[in-house]
């Protein structure tokens, strides 16, 4: 994946967005041999990937009886994608010119143009926006319990989620993994979640469900100790809990559109039922960005075929597309090399100039004796983001020729070493030199940013 937009000329197809929608159009696209682009986006309208990102496991995605985890799911079809010769850009997508043939995309990193585009940007988290959030956003207030439930501060202790739906359910029996008790806030009398996720809601003795109750504050010194919450008969109740977790639906990724294409009035991009064409000839939509009801990755990914092949359909009729001829009609298979990537590192396996290991041993030992700038993430085994930001990490050290050292912590493993890191959320990073911390980043970043800070200790 290059972050820069060189002069592609025109594109066939541009696909905005990196979640299943995105992805399965750019697989169409792909073997269609219009050779996509996709902007995966970036930090607005959340992280590469989409929502899968931030769910353990998906249980009703067709093809995986067992399961799997959201970001796994992702990998594989990133994996499929680039396959078939999708191209990748990391960048946010800032607005689009519609009036004009090619459409014109502009990029954090530069301009594109194309003569057809799939928007498939998903949807936001919302937040609550009660009095305090600010103050304790990320020190006890998170809107993703599966990044962030395995941090240290959260371990036997209460804790809140807010929401009825699917997503609360889900990480509501996820946190009870960690805290001592889970309180789910439900501002109605009712959960809308599926049945099966109710059943487990209700199978869990660690989880009190409060009905008709709001949170209004949250309260607290250095970190969350207690949330305030309103009943239907405006009767105010104190809930001691040192993490308080948001799952109340999203919001369209739609504001890079503003006026140049019809949005309804709760920002969905405006398309004829059950069809990918937008109100602008040439640009189509498909997974959440357009989608009020169904909102589910299987439906994602069944309106992304949907919109790759109205836009080839499209193309061809107006005589815009150019076929890419493969070099090999049938592209290499993808044949997966993360095998010892789950080993921690030990006595036996240590290397002293190895480019990344994992865990505690191989992080003492860097620690006190490299003299090399060491950069360490701090993941959990089901963290979306980290999934996203390793091989950005791996790339940078990569790319710096083995000047610094990476080493990966799972804090799930490692509560020890992250209690005294003061590790409150994953991914976190952490860029040691000479024993000394000298720059700390939660959540997902360039890699430029990273890069500067090693090249500026080297
Ligand atoms: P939903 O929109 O389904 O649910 C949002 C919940 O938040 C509702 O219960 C809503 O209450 C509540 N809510 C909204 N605003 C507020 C507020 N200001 N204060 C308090 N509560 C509020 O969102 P989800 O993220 O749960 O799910 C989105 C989609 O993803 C769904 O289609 C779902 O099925 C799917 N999903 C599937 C999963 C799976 O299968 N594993 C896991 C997670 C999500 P009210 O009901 O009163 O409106």
């Amino acid at each position: 994946m290059d972050n820069l937009v060189e002069n592609l000329g025109t594109e066939n197809l541009v696909i905005i967005g990196s979640g299943p929608a995105g992805y399965t159009a750019a697989i169409y696209a792909a073997r269609a041999n219009l050779q996509p682009l996709l902007i995966t986006g970036f930090a607005s309208g959340g992280i590469p990937g989409g929502q899968l990102m931030t769910t353990t496991f998906v249980e009703n995605f067709p093809g995986f009886p067992d399961g799997v985890l959201g970001p796994d799911l992702m990998d594989l079809m990133k994996s499929q994608a680039v396959r078939w010769g999708t191209k990748l850009i990391e960048s946010d997508v800032t607005s689009i010119k519609c009036i004009d043939k090619p459409f014109e995309i502009t990029t954090l990193e530069g301009k594109i143009r194309s003569n057809a585009v799939i928007i498939a940007t998903g949807a936001s988290a919302n937040r609550l926006g009660i009095i305090n959030e600010e103050l304790f956003w990320s020190k006890g207030i998170s809107a993703c319990a599966i990044c962030d439930g395995a941090t240290p501060q959260f371990r036997q202790a209460e804790l809140a989620v807010v929401g009825g739906g699917d997503s609360a359910c889900e990480e509501a029996v996820y946190l009870t993994k960690y805290g001592s008790k889970v309180n789910l806030i439900v501002r109605s009398n009712k959960l809308r979640a599926s049945a099966a996720m109710i059943d487990r809601v209700n199978a869990n003795n660690k989880i009190e469900i409060h009905w008709n109750t709001s949170v209004t504050e949250a309260i607290g010194t250095d970190w969350l100790e207690n949330i305030r919450t309103i009943d239907l008969n405006s009767n105010q109740k104190d809930i001691k809990v040192k993490g308080l977790f948001y799952a109340i639906g999203h919001t369209p990724n739609t504001k890079f559109l503003a006026n140049q294409i019809e949005i309804d009035n709760r920002g969905y991009v405006k398309c004829e039922s059950g069809r990918p064409e937008t109100s602008i000839e040439g640009i189509f939509a498909a997974g959440d960005v357009a989608d009020a009801e169904w909102r589910q990755g299987v439906t994602a990914a069944g309106s992304g075929c949907m919109a790759a092949l109205a836009a080839e359909r499209w193309l061809s009729e107006k005589n815009l597309a150019k076929i890419i001829a493969r070099e090999q009609p049938e592209p290499k298979k993808i044949v997966s090399s993360n095998k010892n990537e789950d080993e921690e590192t030990n006595e036996d396996t240590f290397d002293f100039n190895s480019e990344w290991q994992k865990g505690s041993y191989a992080l003492r030992k860097l620690y006190h004796e490299s003299t090399k700038p060491i950069l360490v993430i701090f993941s959990s085994p089901s963290c979306g983001p980290c999934h996203v930001l390793k091989p950005q990490l791996k790339r940078v050290i990569n790319e710096l020729n083995g000047q610094v050292q990476g080493i990966e912590i799972d804090i799930d493993k490692d509560q020890e070493i992250a209690k005294q890191a003061g590790i409150n959320g994953t991914p976190t990073v952490q860029l040691f030199k000479d024993k000394l911390l000298k720059r700390q980043w939660k959540g997902v970043k360039q890699r430029s940013e990273f890069k500067d800070a090693i090249k500026s200790l080297i």
